[in-house]
């Protein structure tokens, strides 16, 4: 591996001025992506600052209006929170089935957004759930909906200097309900070829849907929004035939890329597949 500099402070500030040096300063999680990349010279690094010791980007607070994930809490943390709470359970299912155990006890849910990989299976779930990055770097802080935080592959919206502080979702409706479903080649250890996110609120009286929110990973350069199966949704009677079409309609948003794992129509295909069974899934949820 390429020599580089390590930090690991122990207040914000620190880790802040430390991302604010010249040169190639990488922030480090759990490490579960940056180590390997820094080891096959996919990134570099004059310094490497470990966020792990940071009290501000380890809390994690569940209210009744809000779930506010510091970016380096562990994927386990979110699990067993949300899990033993039964919230935001398009998360709480993502998070369980990044890597394996060991993976999941390193890696955090800011990582995995920060790392911008299309195929990441978090970000649809936080999509679904409306998440709003929080950043901080020594120039002020932002709000930015995570929608907007992807710039391409591997890339994000962050300046120099600046990290991911915190992920905050607002609590969904008590009428609403998510999923999340990857396809995978294998049980487990593997990237998603297609990965799908929704979250229905649907009128417990009428049937009618209030709100639906679809999210794909794996399908283009950076995680999208159905947008158009998602506007179809709302306003409709939820039954087999809005399900099927809103599924026809979220491969609209699919501009998927043919590689080793799957072609661009069969990524198509499992978006359609897995939008139908995530809001088939939310729908179980809901009775
Ligand atoms: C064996 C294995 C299996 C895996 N399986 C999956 C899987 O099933 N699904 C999946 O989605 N991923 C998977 N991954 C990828 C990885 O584990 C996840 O992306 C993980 O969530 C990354 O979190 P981390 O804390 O380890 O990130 P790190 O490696 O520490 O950081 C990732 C990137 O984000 C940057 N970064 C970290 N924190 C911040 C911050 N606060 N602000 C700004 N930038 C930051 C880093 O500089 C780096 O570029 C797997 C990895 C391995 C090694």
């Amino acid at each position: 591996m390429p020599n580089f500099d390590y930090e690991a402070p122990t207040t914000l500030k620190n880790a802040l001025k430390f991302l604010s040096e010249q040169g190639e300063i990488r922030p480090l999680a759990g490490g579960t992506d940056i180590i390997d990349q820094l080891k096959s010279n996919r990134r570099n690094a004059d310094l490497v600052v470990d966020l792990k010791r940071v009290p501000e980007l380890l809390a994690l607070e569940l209210t009744d209006t809000q779930l506010r994930i510091g970016s380096a809490v562990s994927c386990t943390e979110v699990h067993k929170l949300t899990a033993e709470n039964g919230c935001f359970p398009a998360l709480s299912e993502a998070s369980e089935l990044i890597g394996s155990i060991h993976i999941q006890n390193r890696a955090s849910i800011g990582g995995n957004v920060c790392n911008a990989a299309p195929s990441a299976d978090t970000i649809p779930a936080l999509l679904v759930h409306e998440a709003i990055a929080h950043t901080t770097s020594t120039e002020g802080e932002r709000r930015i909906p995570l929608i907007d935080f992807f710039a391409g592959p591997g890339q994000t919206v962050l300046q120099k200097g600046e990290i991911l502080k915190e992920l905050v979702l607002p609590t969904s409706s008590p009428n609403a309900a998510s999923a999340y479903l990857r396809f995978i080649p294998r049980n487990e250890m593997d990237i998603a070829v297609a990965g799908v996110g929704s979250l229905l609120e649907v009128d417990p009286v009428s049937g009618v849907v209030k709100k639906a929110r679809i999210a794909l990973a794996s399908v283009a350069p950076t995680p999208v929004r159905a947008y158009a199966a998602e506007q179809f949704l709302e306003g409709a009677l939820i039954d087999n035939s809005s399900i099927g079409k809103a599924s026809d309609l979220a491969v609209d948003a699919a501009v998927p890329i043919t590689d080793v794992r799957g072609s661009a129509e069969y990524r198509k295909e499992l978006v359609k597949v897995l939008t139908k069974r995530t809001l088939n899934i939310c729908l179980e949820r809901l009775a």
